[in-house]
């Protein structure tokens, strides 16, 4: 359905919205650093997939070792990744370091205000571009995220599947419409938190929603009927088995290779179960497949389940043991550190190694 704009102008709802923004926003770090275009630029990045509780004490940490983009750029990649360890799809902290390379040797250390520029630069799209570019310039740029989107969809009563070209073209359409001149920053924000705090996927908070008058989802007496989405997910069972391997008081970790979801993060020995594999035989290969070890296997430590996009998986540890001179040599390699478990907090490891190698210290590993 394509949405009938003269039946609801964007005017007759705006001031509505803003005037609550106003008295309900909430106090983020990032917010306290208004104008600052790279604190939104982190901000932002770390928001998607993961929960405003969950990203402030990262955030706050983040600024705390790496204060502008001159500090990041100036930083590892390893010492990015352990600021990042634990929030996940790791392909947007690399993406973030690279960009704050280009900002420095192109922009002089300072963010470009213009949605075609900020687009050039790695991990950046239309809705990263557009936030950067009307929160923190005030540029009249538009934003869709999952709660604008849902948003917009139930105040013009949008009932195409939202994940369909023709329906994220009308959004994208509606919200740069709505935007009102100069006050795109505030507005964006606006539609954000109004998703985040009333209008709620599962259960919108219409009696004290500044929109309930205009509101097309409201009036048919079924808001949670939008928006419809059609593609369902389709979950994939994954068991992963990993080795742990230790040496005078001290556990053998390798480095992935940069790229890949966990890319540059450090695991220990890990393979993904094949038809018809036991799982010590998946840990032994895992350690010969990484390590070119032989290793014997032992018992089963611990599991931790988690899920990554559409995968759902299973990660068991199993104790195990090789030769220990053969160990100390392939620490040499640069992707194979022998760490001490005092260390572990000073590496980047994913949130599922690091729960699964605490299992097993919790269990006296060392004692
Ligand atoms: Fe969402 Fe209800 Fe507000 Fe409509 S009135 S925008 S459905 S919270």
């Amino acid at each position: 359905m394509t949405p009938n704009l003269a039946l609801l102008p964007s005017s007759s709802w705006t001031r509505l919205l803003l005037d609550w923004f106003a008295v309900n926003a909430r106090r983020l770090p990032w917010r306290d650093r208004k104008g600052d275009a790279y604190a939104v630029w982190i901000s932002e990045i770390m928001l998607q997939q993961t929960t405003v509780a969950a990203v402030v004490p990262y955030f706050e940490r983040w600024m705390a070792s790496f204060p502008n983009v001159h500090a990041l750029a100036d930083a590892s990649l390893d010492d990015v990744l352990v600021h990042w360890a634990g929030l996940g799809y790791y392909a947007r902290a690399r993406n973030i370091k690279r960009a704050a390379d280009l900002i420095v040797s192109k922009y002089d250390g300072r963010l470009p205000s213009s949605v075609e520029e900020l687009l050039t630069l790695p991990g950046i799209g239309r809705y990263t571009a557009g936030a950067i570019a009307s929160i923190a310039y005030d540029v009249d740029a538009p934003v869709v995220d999952g709660n604008v989107a849902r948003v917009l969809s139930r105040l013009y009563g949008l009932d195409g599947d939202i994940d369909s070209p023709l329906v994220r073209a009308d959004l994208w359409r509606l919200s740069e419409g709505a935007i009102p001149q100069g006050r795109a920053g505030d507005f964006n924000q606006s539609m954000m938190e109004l998703g985040a705090l009333v209008c709620s996927p599962a259960s919108p908070a219409c009696p004290i929603c500044p929109l309930q008058m205009p509101c097309a989802a409201h009036a048919s007496g079924d808001p949670t009927a939008l928006p419809v989405r059609l593609r369902k997910t389709h979950w994939v069972q994954v068991v992963d088995c990993a080795a742990l391997l230790e040496v005078e008081r001290r556990i053998l970790l390798i480095r992935r290779p940069d790229s890949g979801v966990w890319g540059g993060l450090w695991e220990l020995p890990r393979a993904t179960l094949a038809e018809g594999e036991t799982r010590k035989a998946c840990a032994s290969r895992a350690c010969s497949e990484r390590a070119g070890l032989v290793a014997t296997i032992g018992d089963l430590f611990g599991e931790i389940r988690h899920t990554v996009m559409n995968r759902r998986i299973t990660l068991a540890g199993f104790a195990a043991s090789a030769d220990h001179e053969a160990l100390k040599l392939l620490a040499r390699r640069t992707d194979v550190v022998l760490a001490k478990p005092s260390e572990l907090a000073d590496l980047a490891l994913a949130s599922p190694q690091r729960a699964l190698l605490n299992t097993r210290l919790d269990q006296g590993l060392f004692a």
